[in-house]
């Protein structure tokens, strides 16, 4: 058995998607998801060790709480300071974050290698933080993080340090989003700019962090980690000024790849996962 926990999950396609490879594949796994609320976490990975299952996803809003309840953690969960995978090698839960490997590979599914290139990324919280520690574990060069001055501005800070004593080889700084001369010199010096903050999504959707056309040059590539809706204005308007796009669902899609991999040991059918439930 492999499942998810956190809550909500009612909606979640994880079920659908684990499920779908699992009949493709010819793999005898059944996939569910458990509505658990944060302060069951620990309560909830008890039972899972118990019945000896596979391994688990961990959904908001138990990812951090699932920290404690490992036996060991990837470099990557570690830093980051949360799980969203975990994985049962004969009883020992190990735990692993694919957030931002699955961002990682969704780049290079577009053509985008992030090996010695520069970043301008906006946010703080817990996609931007998953994707700021694995792109500079997987090699990116250079980074200027932007975050609003809000209660998350402390978590920024938090990766910078982190970044500065484990991964010397990428140069980082942290600047306010408030400040856009910077926002806009940063990009202007950049490869690739990266929305992680929720800017974009319902109800924000009318909006995006980037209000001057000129910023978008053809050689800039644009990310998004928002997938709701699937063509944030970000996208639309980079993809209309002739930048290379890469949306945001196809996060959500390799980082549950990246999971399944982890799982079974096999590569997901994602492409017949991609046309049935990730549409862009
Ligand atoms: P979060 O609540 O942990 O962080 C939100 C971030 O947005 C913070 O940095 C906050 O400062 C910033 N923010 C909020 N309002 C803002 C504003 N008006 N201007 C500038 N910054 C603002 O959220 P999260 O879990 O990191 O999710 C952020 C977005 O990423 C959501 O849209 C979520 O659906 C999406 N997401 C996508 C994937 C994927 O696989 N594609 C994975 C995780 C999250």
């Amino acid at each position: 058995m492999l499942c998810l926990i956190g809550s909500p999950v009612g909606h979640s396609g994880s079920p659908a998607m684990y499920n779908y490879s699992f009949n493709r594949l010819g793999l005898d796994y059944a996939y569910l998801a458990f509505d658990i609320k944060e302060e069951e976490t620990a309560e909830a990975i008890r039972a899972l060790r118990l019945l000896n299952v596979r391994g688990f996803n961990i959904t908001m809003p138990c990812k951090t709480a699932t920290l404690a309840c490992c036996d060991r953690l990837s470099k990557a969960a570690e830093l980051i300071g949360a799980v969203n995978t975990v994985v049962n090698e004969d009883g020992k839960l190990i735990g692993h974050n694919t957030d931002g490997l699955g961002w990682v590979r969704n780049c290079r599914e577009h053509g985008f290698t992030i090996e010695g290139k520069k970043m301008t990324i906006a946010g703080s919280g817990g996609a931007a933080t998953a994707i700021e520690i694995t792109a500079a574990l997987q090699g990116l060069k250079e980074m200027s993080i932007f975050a609003l001055k809000d209660s998350f501005f402390a978590n920024a800070q938090n990766t910078v340090e982190k970044i500065r004593a484990n991964v010397p080889g990428c140069t980082v700084n942290l600047y306010d989003l408030a400040d856009k001369d910077t926002f806009y010199r940063e990009i202007a010096d950049s490869d690739i700019f990266t929305n992680a903050t929720r800017v974009g999504m319902k109800p924000m959707d009318d909006q995006s962090l980037i209000e001057d056309p000129g910023a978008f040059r053809k050689d800039l590539t644009i990310s998004d980690v928002v997938y709701n809706p699937r063509e944030t204005k970000l996208i639309a308007e980079a993809a209309a000024a002739g930048c290379r796009t890469i949306p945001g669902i196809g996060m959500l899609l390799w980082q549950g790849a990246e999971a399944f991999h982890l799982y079974t040991g096999m590569e997901m059918p994602t492409e017949e996962v991609r046309e049935k439930y990730f549409a862009e």
